[in-house]
């Protein structure tokens, strides 16, 4: 499978031989202390293992797709993974168990696994990235979760200084999160993914896949077509990396979908009553979970706003922060991500938190 990762994946030109901007999606980031490629997991393990006997901290970094580095960098030791492989490792009746190295190219994987008839990860087609990233936030789209297919997680515990295979049930899965997302106790190595073997897809959940397809709600379709509609749908919202569309310059959404408590959701009705409905989801429990995209509009942050030095809302979608002139700081684009968490606040009283890991740098 090819790596994707080796070069600027978007494209504003690279500052300086280690400087991190040359890594991520948002071409953001200072320069690093060090900077260490490692290409299988025992590499992974020596090269963390000998950052941590030097006590150096330690930044492991694969598509940087879900960062936002500061300018300043980072002082340590940056890891970057590009271990490969793609093994089956069981097989049961229509079940098959695949363990992925976690520097493996997400969207390769998705389309390898519908080649040969996998079910389970067509939804996911198209976000940026690595397997073994996926835990750490709980990568979903259009219906799908890493978490529905996850067996487990083989691990380099770092306060133990072990290799430990994680049980899905002790991830800690979350909307975007997991036990891994901001810690850096655990470097992921790979990760077992049970698909089915199926020419369709999982039942349709997404309302927009399911209107796009022309199916309902709870159809399946084939895998391919499952496939082809999810990367066309993702385009025309800049969510498939795309080196000259600007607007993919971004990590994604910026900010998650926040979860309101029935309570707090019923006062943002009552302040957004001259908008009509937000659009909302019911969440487990009596929480509602509401469009972080719908607020930021509402608040009068439209797709295209600019900000200093050229970042901006994404064109095409108002959830993502885009570093459109290539040429921003990290600064800029944190100084809009501030102003809109602020304008929502304001007007509606509701806290959007980041979804991207944001090292050494604070909204
Ligand atoms: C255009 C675009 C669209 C996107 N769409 C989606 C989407 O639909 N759904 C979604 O969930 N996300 C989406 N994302 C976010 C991102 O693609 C995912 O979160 C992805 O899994 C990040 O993978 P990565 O390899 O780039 O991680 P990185 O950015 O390299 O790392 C992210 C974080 O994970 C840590 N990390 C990475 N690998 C490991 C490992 N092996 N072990 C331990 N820690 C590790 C890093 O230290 C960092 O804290 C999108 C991003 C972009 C740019």
């Amino acid at each position: 499978m090819s790596d994707v990762y080796a070069e600027p994946t978007t494209g504003a030109a690279p500052t300086g031989p280690a400087t991190l901007a040359r890594y991520t999606t948002l071409c953001l980031g200072g320069p690093a202390g060090r900077l260490e490629t490692a290409s299988s997991a025992e590499e992974i393990v020596q090269k963390v293992r000998e950052a941590d006997a030097r006590d150096e901290p330690i930044l492991v970094l694969a598509g940087g797709s879900n960062v936002v580095i500061g300018d300043q960098g980072f002082p340590g030791t940056v890891v970057l993974l590009r271990s490969q492989g793609v093994q089956a490792i069981a097989e049961d009746g229509d079940a098959v168990t695949v363990r992925v190295e976690a520097g493996e190219t997400w969207d390769d994987l998705v389309a390898t696994t519908i080649e040969r008839g996998w079910s389970g990860l067509e939804c996911l087609s198209g976000v940026p990235g690595s397997a073994g990233a996926t835990p750490i936030q709980n990568v979903g789209a259009y219906g799908q979760e890493v978490a529905e297919t996850i067996t487990a997680v083989q691990a380099y515990d770092r306060s133990h200084g072990e290799v430990v295979r994680i049980a899905a049930a002790d991830c800690g899965f979350a909307y975007r999160g997991s036990i891994f997302k901001y810690s850096d106790r655990w470097v992921v190595l790979s990760v077992d993914f049970r698909l089915t073997r199926s020419p369709l897809s999982g039942p349709v959940r997404y309302a927009e896949l399911a209107r796009a397809l022309g199916v309902e709600v709870g159809d399946r379709v084939p895998l391919a077509d499952a496939r082809a509609t999810v990367l066309r749908l993702r385009a025309g919202k800049g969510m498939v990396l795309d080196a000259d569309d600007p607007d993919t310059r971004s990590v994604g959404s910026f900010f998650t979908n926040p979860v309101l408590e029935r309570e707090a959701y019923e006062l943002l009705r009552e302040r957004a009553a001259d908008l009509g409905e937000p659009p909302s989801w019911p969440g487990a429990g009596d929480v509602v979970k509401i469009s972080a995209a719908w607020l930021i509009d509402k608040a009068g942050f439209g797709k295209g706003h600019l900000g200093p030095e050229g970042v901006a809302i994404s064109s095409k979608h108002t959830l993502a922060l885009t570093n459109r002139s290539g040429t921003a700081s990290t600064a800029a684009l944190v100084a809009l991500a501030r102003e809109i968490r602020d304008g929502v606040h304001d007007r509606f009283g509701v806290t959007l938190h980041p979804e991207p890991v944001l090292i050494n740098c604070v909204i």
